[in-house]
């Protein structure tokens, strides 16, 4: 490709379309489906209840410590997938291109979605790209599509939680949101932030042995721990009761979350799982959990009682106990 920038004649369909197309992307993502070139994909799926989830990933900055936009949005959807019990497949992505992107930032993207999507199995199959004058949008937006297949005796919603359940946590929460707002803010501090975007298939592999033993899960993007525990608990209709002092956060984290005066539970992750797990499996869940190096830092953080339905009380350190609202308005923007 003879331009190092995007143009708008990149998105115009015609022979420029084509070669972004067959430079950036096919050769990332080559694949037997994606090569056939139709106007949609052809595949066989097999058969039983599939699970369908999509997601815009508009970040900024597209680069930051532990990920970019291309593994943010494999991951993003991916995670969906497993949080329905599925066993994702194949992904559709659609990217809306600012005029003026280095090309070069494209094919890191790009690359990274391709690692990601081949860590994970899942085939990116088809995909569109658009390009909009430079002030439309903000370097680039990607949506990306998935599906997968649920395998029999799994079924994860919030109406199979009930009372004496307990709440799992995979690891350390908040790092992902506030890896962006440091970063976004020029932040330093002396343990440096990471996001913890990652594609969470470990988990996948293990934990269908425990089958209907689990009850749900919801990965705690946006809105953080606490926004996940307060949408199930009014969709379970049950209470739920944490312990501030079991829920695992990075020393790290929650120091500069002090500095900040923020609160790492309302922080976003992007490689976390909340498991609702019956009570009688929740230990032997937990020590697989811990074997997993995605997993390794998992903990019990609480459980679900009769009441008041709908709400999250926490037990803080001190031991006193406090509701623990919703994210009300925005905590940092933009940071999937
Ligand atoms: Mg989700």
């Amino acid at each position: 490709m003879t331009q190092d920038r995007i143009l708008m004649a990149h998105g115009s369909g015609g022979l420029m379309s084509q070669h972004l197309i067959d430079e950036v992307f096919k050769q990332a993502w080559q694949n037997e489906i994606m090569e056939a070139m139709l106007d949609g994909a052809v595949f066989e799926i097999p058969a039983g209840r599939l699970a369908m989830s999509t997601d815009s990933f508009v970040i900024t900055p597209l680069f930051f410590p532990g990920g970019d936009i291309g593994k943010l949005s494999i991951c993003g959807t991916v995670n969906d997938l497993l949080a329905c019990g599925a066993t994702p497949l194949y992904l559709s992505t659609a990217f809306i291109i600012e005029e003026g992107l280095p090309i070069d930032d494209l094919k890191k993207i790009a690359a990274s979605m391709a690692k990601t999507a081949r860590e994970v199995g899942i085939k990116l199959v088809t995909g569109d790209t658009k390009v909009v004058e430079k002030g439309s949008a903000d370097g680039v937006f990607i949506n990306t599509t998935g599906i997968g297949i649920i395998p029999e005796g799994i079924d994860y919603r919030p109406g199979r939680i009930r009372s004496e359940d307990k709440i799992i946590v995979t690891g350390f929460v908040g790092d992902h949101g506030l890896a962006i707002l440091a970063q976004r803010e020029g932040l330093t501090f002396s343990t440096p932030t990471v996001s913890d975007c990652a594609p969470l298939y470990q988990l996948r592999d293990m934990i269908s042995k425990y089958g209907d033993a689990i009850k749900c899960m919801r990965d705690p993007t946006r809105g953080g721990l606490a926004t996940v525990l307060n949408e199930i608990a009014v969709q379970a209709n049950v209470g739920i009761r944490v312990k501030e002092s079991d829920i695992p956060v990075a020393p790290a984290v929650q120091g500069a979350c002090d500095m900040l005066g923020m609160d790492p539970l309302y922080m976003a992750n992007e490689g976390k799982m909340v498991i609702f797990v019956a009570a009688e499996a929740a230990q032997s869940l937990l020590d697989d959990l811990r074997k997993l190096s995605q997993t390794q830092n998992a903990a019990i953080i609480g459980q679900v009682n009769t009441g008041p339905s709908g709400m999250v009380l926490i037990e803080t350190e001190l031991g006193a106990e406090r509701i623990l609202g919703i994210l009300e308005g925005e905590h940092v923007p933009r940071i999937c």
